[in-house]
């Protein structure tokens, strides 16, 4: 456990809990304990994911802050499961929905603070926000973020990353609250980085990170940085798309080979199933294109994964998170009970 640093403290608009404890209750809301942010039943994750597809989360929490977060883990049942969502630009929930409490972070979690050769920044804030940020202050060496649509904290538990450079190279440490609602500090080293792997525990909550900084000489002026921040983002209009309904790069690269080319050379470019179907832009990418339901696109993903390892005989492993329940055997109406 550590001392919480100042960009992690209480949220000065959301001090006076008591006027923003939620006093919908259900089942499950009853459950749970009080808290300053806001708890929501049967809340459609459909209108927020990236695929816009799957089931509802049974209690969507948004805690004001970090104390909030840390006060309702210390103190909710513990046979209540608990999911963590950022804005699911690489998820899959299931249409059966999520049982138990997502969370979601948000205006409590995007806190900003520079110093020295280093920046503090809420796991809640996306990562485009953070390369202008960076851009607009002159910090070079960010860029890369600015075309990964999701959050800092997704980028954290994903190693996020492209054009050679992933998160993991840029932070120096991350803060981290674990289930029992500790908040620990972890270096990079202690997070055990591989590619899109992070080994900090699953059900453990990234709150923020501190990124490595470096200043682009003062007479040089930030242009240079959003010139190359421009052509990145250029480029991946080009190649991927970007205005689709999709969950970004399905699967990861196998050693040494690219999905996409072992997905093009099995003939799965455009294939289609239900409402989803292969992009023809990037067969790495998979496309709700007619309402398709999770399972769609779940399906399709496993037809392709087994047409890869007839044609190649290489068994890819899925990028995207898939969590909740098949809609055959939803529990959402699984009643927790009070603790003994
Ligand atoms: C058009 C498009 C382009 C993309 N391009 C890239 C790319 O170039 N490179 C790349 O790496 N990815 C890319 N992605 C995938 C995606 O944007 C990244 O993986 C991103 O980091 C996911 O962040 P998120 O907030 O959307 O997380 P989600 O998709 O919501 O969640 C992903 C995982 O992170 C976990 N998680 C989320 N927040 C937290 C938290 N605070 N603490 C602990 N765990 C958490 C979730 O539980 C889940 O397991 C792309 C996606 C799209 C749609």
């Amino acid at each position: 456990m550590i001392p919480k640093p100042a960009f992690l403290m209480k949220d000065p608009k959301n001090q006076n809990g008591s006027e923003k404890i939620n006093s919908v209750t259900s089942d499950v809301i009853s459950l749970l304990p009080q808290v300053r942010g806001t708890y929501r039943e049967n809340a459609d994750l459909s209108k927020t994911t990236w695929f816009r597809s799957g089931g509802p989360a049974q209690v969507l929490f948004k805690p004001a802050d970090v104390d909030d977060l840390q006060s309702f883990l210390k103190n909710k049942p513990a046979n209540i499961p608990v999911e963590i969502l950022g804005v699911g630009s690489n998820l899959l929930v299931r249409d059966g929905g999520i049982p138990g409490v997502v969370i979601r972070l948000g205006r409590g979690f995007t806190n900003v603070a520079i110093h020295g050769d280093f920046i503090d920044i809420g796991a809640g804030m996306l990562d485009g926000q953070l390369a202008n940020l960076a851009a607009d202050e002159g910090f070079e060496g960010l860029e890369f973020l600015a075309g990964i649509p999701g959050t800092i904290g997704g980028a954290l538990r994903m190693n996020a990353g492209c054009y050679g450079r992933e998160i993991k190279d840029i932070i120096e440490g991350a803060f981290v609250i674990d289930p029992k609602g500790n908040l620990h500090h972890l270096t990079v080293n202690e997070m055990d980085y591989s590619y899109r792997h992070c080994g900090v525990p699953k059900h453990w909550i990234f709150v923020g990170a501190r990124f490595k900084i470096s200043k682009v000489n003062e007479n040089k002026g930030n242009g240079e940085i959003k010139a190359r921040m421009m052509k990145l983002l250029g480029e991946r209009e080009e190649t991927q798309p970007t205005k689709e309904r999709t969950g970004g790069s399905t699967f990861a690269n196998p050693e040494g080979k690219s999905a996409w080319k072992l997905i093009d050379a099995a003939g799965c470019r455009g294939l289609k199933h239900g409402g989803a179907m292969v992009s023809e832009k990037h067969c790495n990418f998979l496309i709700n294109f007619d309402n398709a339901t999770s399972s769609d696109l779940e399906e399709l993903g496993d037809m392709v994964k087994e047409k890869v390892l007839n044609h190649s005989g290489v068994k890819l492993r899925w990028e995207i998170q898939k969590v909740g329940d098949f809609l055959e055997s939803s529990s959402l109406r699984k009643k927790f009970k009070k603790a003994a």
